[in-house]
C-alpha cells in the first residue's frame, strides 16, 4: 500500500479506510492508498509549518538549484513514472512520457526564474523617506489536484510555490495518487529539505476540506471542475485565504473559409480527442464557416474513423479508455440528449465492440452534427470523445455563438486573414487564443479562464506573484 509522504517520508495514515487505485483498461487494482483524515492534514500542514522559516532563509539561488536537482531525478525515471500514471489514469504511454517531461520542464522553468524574483523601489515618498516594494512568501499553500493530468497540474503548483519560498501539501485526486507520491519522493531524495513538499491522499471532501479550511494554509492552488471550484471559493472565504482556481472550459475551434483545412482537421483531431477528450483545454465545441463546412467535416470524420481505441500501454493506442465507469457514463448520455434532439452521429457514438474492451470504460471518438443550440453537448463540459461540428455564417456569428458559454478557458481560430485573426484575439472570451494553433500550453505564458474557467493564472512569471504578498515598507532617514 502506498501511503502519505509527510516530512520526507511516507508514513501510515490515523485512519484505517483505504481506497482502491484501478487500472481504468482493465478493471485490475494498482495499488491502495490511505483515505487520509483531518489529523493527517493536520500532520501535513505542521510538517510545512516547521520547514518554512528555513525554506524562506534559504537563497532564492540556492532553491533554484534545488529543484534542478529534482527535475533530473524526474528526468532520469520517466519510464518508470510513465508506466505507473499509464496504469491508474488510463492515456496512452506516449502521453504519459508527455506530461512528465512537462512537468520536469515546469519545474525547470521556476527554478530558472529562482534568481530573478524581484520587488521595488520607489525614491522620495517625502523628505528623506523611502519606499520598498517587498514581495515575501504566503507561507504553506495547498494544492488540489484532478485526475485528468495529476502530475503536470501539481506542477504548475509547485514550482512557483517553492521557488517563491513557500512550502507545500499536496491532495492529488482519490483515483490517481501514485504518480503524484512518487514524482513528491523523488524531488525530496534528490534534495528538498523535509516538510517542503507533502502529500496527503484522500477525498476532497475529508481532505481537501481540511486543507482549504485550516487556519495555517495561506493559499490554495486548485485545479479541478467549475462546480467543486464553487465550493472551494465559499469555503476559502471563511478565512479569507488566496485562491487560484483553474476550472472547466468548453473551447471553441473557428474554422474561417480561408484556412488550411487540412491542418485545423489535424488541429481539431488531436485537440479534441488526446487524453481521450478529458482535457479542460480540449475543443469542445467547432465552429465552422459554411463555405467550407462539408469540406472539413468529411476529412473530420474521415480521420477520427482511423483513430484506434485500446489500453494505454498497448502500442498503436491513440486514445486509452474513459478514466471512470462514472465518466464513460456521462459521456453516453450527453451524446444520447444531442441525438434525442436531432443530432447526427457522424463517428462513434458507441462503445467499441470485442472481448478486449470488456473490462475497461473504453467509447469510440465521436462526432455530431445538426446539434441543437441547447444541447448538452453545447451547453455543458464534454469531458471525454464526442465533439459537435455546427456551420456559421462569418466570423461574428463564430464568435458570438463561442463566448454564449459560462466557461472561457481557452479557443482557437484557424484563418489566414491577419484582420480575422487579430478580431478573433481580440474578442474571444478566453484566457488563451491560439491562432493557427492548439491546446499547446507555454511555461512562458500566463493561463488562467476567464468567467466561470477560472480565477488567476498559473504558466508565466504571473504564476509566481500569486504565490507571493506585496507589502510596502517606509523607510525614513535622519
Ligand atoms: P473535481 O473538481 O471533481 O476534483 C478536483 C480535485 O478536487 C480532486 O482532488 C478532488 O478530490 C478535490 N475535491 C473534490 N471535492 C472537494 C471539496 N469539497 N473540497 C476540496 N477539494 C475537493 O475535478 P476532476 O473531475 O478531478 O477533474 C476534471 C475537471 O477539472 C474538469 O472540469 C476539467 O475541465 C477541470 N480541469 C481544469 C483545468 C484548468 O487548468 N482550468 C485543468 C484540468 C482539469
Amino acid at each position: 500500500m502506498a501511503t502519505h509522504f509527510i516530512n520526507g517520508e511516507y508514513v501510515q495514515s490515523t485512519g484505517s479506510t483505504i481506497r482502491e487505485v484501478v487500472n481504468p483498461a482493465t478493471g485490475e487494482v494498482v495499488d491502495t492508498t490511505p483515505r487520509g483524515t483531518v489529523e493527517d492534514v493536520n500532520a501535513a500542514v505542521q510538517a510545512a509549518v516547521d520547514a518554512f522559516p528555513g525554506w524562506w532563509d534559504t537563497s532564492a539561488a540556492k532553491r533554484g538549484a534545488i529543484l534542478y536537482r529534482a527535475v533530473e531525478a524526474i528526468r532520469a525515471n520517466v519510464a518508470e513514472l510513465a508506466h505507473l500514471l499509464t496504469c491508474e489514469q488510463g492515456k496512452p504511454l506516449a502521453e504519459s512520457q508527455m506530461e512528465i517531461h512537462r512537468f520536469a520542464h515546469t519545474i525547470e522553468h521556476y527554478a530558472g526564474l529562482a534568481k530573478n524574483l524581484r520587488g521595488g523601489y520607489v525614491p522620495n515618498l517625502d523628505e528623506r523617506a523611502h519606499g520598498l516594494i517587498l514581495k515575501r512568501p504566503y507561507g504553506v499553500c495547498a494544492a488540489i489536484v484532478p485526475w485528468n493530468f495529476p502530475v503536470s497540474l501539481m506542477g504548475n503548483k509547485v514550482g512557483p510555490a517553492l521557488v517563491a519560498g513557500n512550502t507545500m501539501v499536496v491532495k492529488p485526486a482519490e483515483t490517481t495518487p501514485l504518480t503524484d507520491l512518487r514524482v513528491i519522493e523523488l524531488m525530496s531524495r534528490a534534495g528538498l529539505p523535509a516538510g517542503v513538499l507533502n502529500c496527503v491522499t484522500g477525498q476532497g471532501s475529508v481532505v481537501g476540506q481540511a486543507l482549504i479550511e485550516h487556519p495555517q494554509v495561506a493559499k490554495i492552488g486548485f485545479t479541478g471542475s467549475t462546480e467543486v471550484g464553487r465550493q472551494v471559493m465559499a469555503s476559502a472565504a471563511k478565512t479569507i485565504k488566496r485562491v487560484t482556481l483553474e476550472l472547466g472550459g468548453s473551447d471553441p475551434l473557428i474554422v474561417c473559409d480561408d484556412a488550411d483545412i487540412d491542418q485545423a482537421v489535424s488541429a481539431a483531431s488531436v485537440g479534441r480527442f488526446f487524453n481521450c477528450g478529458q482535457a479542460c483545454l480540449a475543443i469542445k465545441r467547432i465552429f465552422v464557416f459554411e463555405a467550407v463546412a462539408d469540406e472539413f467535416t468529411a476529412k473530420l470524420v474521415a480521420k477520427v474513423k482511423k483513430l484506434s481505441v485500446g489500453p494505454g500501454l498497448e502500442a498503436g493506442s491513440r486514445l486509452g479508455p474513459l478514466h471512470t465507469p462514472g465518466q464513460r457514463a456521462e459521456i453516453e448520455a450527453q451524446v444520447q440528449d444531442a441525438v434525442e434532439r436531432g443530432a447526427k452521429v457522424l463517428a462513434g457514438g458507441r462503445r467499441p465492440e470485442g472481448i478486449q474492451y470488456e473490462q475497461g470504460n473504453f467509447y469510440l471518438p465521436t462526432v455530431l452534427a445538426d446539434v441543437a443550440p441547447d444541447s448538452r453537448v453545447m451547453t455543458e463540459e464534454v469531458f471525454g470523445p464526442a465533439v459537435p461540428i455546427v456551420p456559421v455564417k462569418d466570423l461574428d456569428e463564430a464568435i458570438t455563438r463561442a463566448n454564449s458559454s459560462i466557461f472561457g478557458l481557452g479557443s482557437s481560430v484557424w484563418t489566414r486573414d491577419l484582420n480575422k485573426a487579430t478580431r478573433a484575439a481580440e474578442r474571444l472570451e478566453a484566457g488563451y487564443t491560439w491562432i493557427n494553433s492548439v491546446a499547446k500550453i507555454y511555461d512562458e505564458l500566463p493561463f488562467g479562464g476567464f468567467k466561470q474557467s477560472g480565477v488567476g493564472q498559473e504558466h508565466g512569471s504571473e504564476a509566481i506573484d500569486h504565490y507571493m504578498a506585496t507589502k510596502a515598507v517606509v523607510i525614513k532617514t535622519e
